[in-house]
């Protein structure tokens, strides 16, 4: 088969979706990438909002950056930060204590490269997305398929939306057999604006210990390319705050009422703090449902495969929690089908 000819259907624009897009293309395959979101991104999408008096707030309310430890990776990285899409974040992070008040376990310089998208997080799977086909129409028959979200072959899509997902894996017994219901960790994400600086606070990142609330903060202004004209901060819950809210709650979306709620519960526990600070002039709660996987289904192999239906499952769920696991999915299943295309 001629790989020109080739059509891969890409299901989802988040950083694994983007990162195996973008590969396949590269190699000449014909790839059309779906996205049911307004834009690309997924869990590294970058939140705008406007204020009632106008202003514009960007926040990166998934992902507020990344790591790696893994060759690969760092090469993508490399080539990314040589296009302006990401840059290294020079801030050391700490863990803030809330029994003693202090903070605690500081990081040694440069002990743990992070980066961060230019000038949001979604700024990677923006510029990824457009190496591939735009074109909306006449979609015709696909060679292959690669789906990157879980909820594409998951019963909780059938929790949440009352129809049964996408993928019909009874179809697809080899996949089926791999292919277990993944677990998932929750969190909410607390977005805030202030008028001036929190200069009170020593770091632009930390996690929380001994809070049942709160699990992290980071500054956002304070990363490489942010607008500075307000102070942004993007505090993250613990998984058992959200589990217990999704308890009661259920998994719909949350409403606007209870989003208010907890922004105020999770804001309260900021201020418990103790640090000095103004009140914000913006404050909104996010839910992620499904924020974190809890397992990883493919491991060494890092996607799941099925060269009779050809179609792989990729994602960070199918090798870690985190964007470096998201990229070597998508990286992998994107080589899987070129070799198997160029092959035919
Ligand atoms: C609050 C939070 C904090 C985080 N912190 C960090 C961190 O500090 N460091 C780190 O490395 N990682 C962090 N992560 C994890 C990281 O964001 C994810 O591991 C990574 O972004 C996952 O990428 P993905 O492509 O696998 O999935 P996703 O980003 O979830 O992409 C899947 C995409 O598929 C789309 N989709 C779903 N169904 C369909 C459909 N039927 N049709 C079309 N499109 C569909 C979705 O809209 C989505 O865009 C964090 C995540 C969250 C939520």
């Amino acid at each position: 088969m001629n790989p020109v000819a080739t059509k891969v259907a890409v299901i989802g624009a988040g950083i694994s979706g983007a990162v195996c897009a973008s590969n396949l293309a590269k190699n000449g395959i014909s790839v059309t990438l779906f996205e049911s979101a307004r834009g690309p991104g997924g869990r590294m999408s970058r939140r705008r909002e406007t204020t009632e008096d106008g202003k514009e707030l960007y926040f990166d309310h998934g992902a507020p950056y990344f790591s790696t430890t893994n060759a690969d990776v760092e090469d993508m990285i490399r080539g990314w930060e040589a296009r302006g899409l990401v840059a290294e974040w020079k801030q050391n992070f700490g863990s803030f204590d809330y029994i003693t008040k202090t903070f605690v376990n500081s990081e040694k310089d440069g002990l743990n490269k992070k980066y961060v998208g230019v000038p949001g997080m979604n700024s990677i799977c923006r510029a990824l997305c457009n190496e591939t086909d735009k074109d909306g129409q006449d979609l015709g028959q696909f060679n292959g398929v690669v789906t990157s979200d879980k909820s594409t072959f998951s019963q909780r899509f059938t929790k949440v939306s009352g129809i049964p997902p996408p993928l019909d894996l009874n179809v697809m017994p080899v996949l089926a057999d791999k292919v277990k219901e993944v677990p998932v960790r929750p969190c909410f994400a607390l977005m805030l604006a202030f008028e001036n600086p929190l200069s009170s606070i020593p770091l632009k990142g930390f996690s929380f210990e001994n809070s049942e609330v709160l699990s992290w903060a980071i500054c956002e202004s304070s990363k490489p390319g942010r607008s500075t004209s307000s102070e942004r901060w993007v505090l993250r819950s613990t998984e058992q705050y959200a589990e217990n809210i999704i308890a009661q709650a259920g998994l719909q979306k949350p409403s606007n009422a209870a989003l208010t709620e907890i922004a105020e519960e999770l804001f309260k526990e900021f201020q418990r703090t103790g640090f000095d600070m103004s009140m914000p002039f913006f404050k909104k709660a996010h839910r992620w449902g499904s924020a974190f996987p809890a397992t990883s289904i493919a491991r060494d192999e890092k996607c799941i495969w099925d060269g009779t239906k050809k179609l792989a499952i990729c994602g960070d769920f199918c090798v870690s929690p985190n964007v470096e696991g998201a990229i070597l999915s998508g990286l992998t299943a994107a080589s899987i089908f070129s070799e198997t295309f160029s092959r035919l």
